[in-house]
């Protein structure tokens, strides 16, 4: 039995350029892992299945999961079937990664047991999504290109976030596509009052998805706004949506925070900043 933790991550920025010939947006973010995670077991089976329970989650080959441990399965050149569970307590359709999370820590556990150079991992990575490869080394990054190029940054320590997720979710590509029909806006900078000492007067902390997802839903807006006053600080959006977040001092503030929100369907909860992606807790 192979189990992990599988870490969710917020964009703490995101700026946007227009889109390359292969339709992808190259990218330049600051992506931070963050103490939120699903648990997942890969173990062989007599035949192919996924569970999931918890959250929402498709329970079929289209789970990004199921392909990491196909994938794997193939460059490792065994045909043994197996069963993956899942226990979500990232929402999908957040910009939290949670999908991408589950991926990487499936093909973390394949690789390691079944001796999958590092090399090929990353290859792997890249080819199941642009949010994968972060997932796979976790921590506090640079991410450029697709997201798949990156730099490790200053482990970020001395804050943690309040994290809210609407009840509605949001879709990546749609929100790329409005972004490109709005002729590539850019999103609202939080200011240096707002962030944690480290992330002043650096890359600019601003997500230019915000505008185009806004556009698709204007509910983000009103969530936005709503926090933003309750909390009495700048309030920003990860990914493409719909998860918004604050910055607070330490994990008391930011659950305090949380705690004010009354949302019964998603999610609302403080969090903290984590060096990792996915730990396998089975050793
Ligand atoms: O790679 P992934 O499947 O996560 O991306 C989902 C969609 O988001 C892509 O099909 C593309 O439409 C859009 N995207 C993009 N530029 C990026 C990342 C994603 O246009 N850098």
């Amino acid at each position: 039995m192979m189990r992990a933790l599988a870490f969710a991550k917020v964009n703490l920025a995101l700026t946007v350029n227009a889109p390359s010939a292969d339709g992808y947006h190259p990218l330049r973010g600051i992506y931070q892992s963050i103490s939120l995670t699903d648990t997942i077991t890969v173990e062989p089976a007599r035949e192919d299945a996924i569970t999931v329970s918890n959250r929402e989650a498709p329970e079929d080959d289209t789970n990004l999961a199921w392909r990491a441990v196909d994938t794997a399965r193939r460059t490792a050149r065994i045909s043994q079937p197996f069963a993956v569970d899942l226990v979500k307590a990232i929402p999908a359709g957040a910009g939290l990664g949670g999908g991408s999370a589950d991926a990487a820590a499936a093909l973390g556990l394949m690789a390691r047991r079944y001796g999958i150079d590092d090399e090929s991992a990353s290859e792997i990575a890249e080819g199941l999504g642009a949010d994968v490869p972060f997932a796979f080394v976790g921590g506090t990054m640079l991410g450029e290109g697709r997201g798949e190029r990156l730099t490790r940054l200053d482990p970020l320590e001395g804050f943690a976030l309040a994290v809210v997720v609407p009840p509605f979710s949001m879709s990546t590509p749609d929100v790329f596509r409005r972004w490109d029909e709005l002729d590539g806006p850019l999103g609202p900078v939080v200011p240096d009052r707002a962030l944690p000492p480290k992330l002043r007067g650096g890359l600019a902390i601003r997500n230019d998805l915000y505008p185009a997802a806004v556009d698709l839903d204007r509910r983000i807006d009103e969530w936005r706004d709503e926090l933003s006053t309750k909390w009495g600080t700048d309030v920003a959006m990860t990914g493409s949506g719909s998860a918004l977040f604050a910055f607070f001092a330490g994990l008391d503030e930011a659950t305090d925070a949380a705690e004010q929100i009354d949302l019964p369907t998603r999610l609302s909860v403080g969090v903290e900043p984590v060096s990792h992606g996915w730990v396998p807790t089975d050793a």
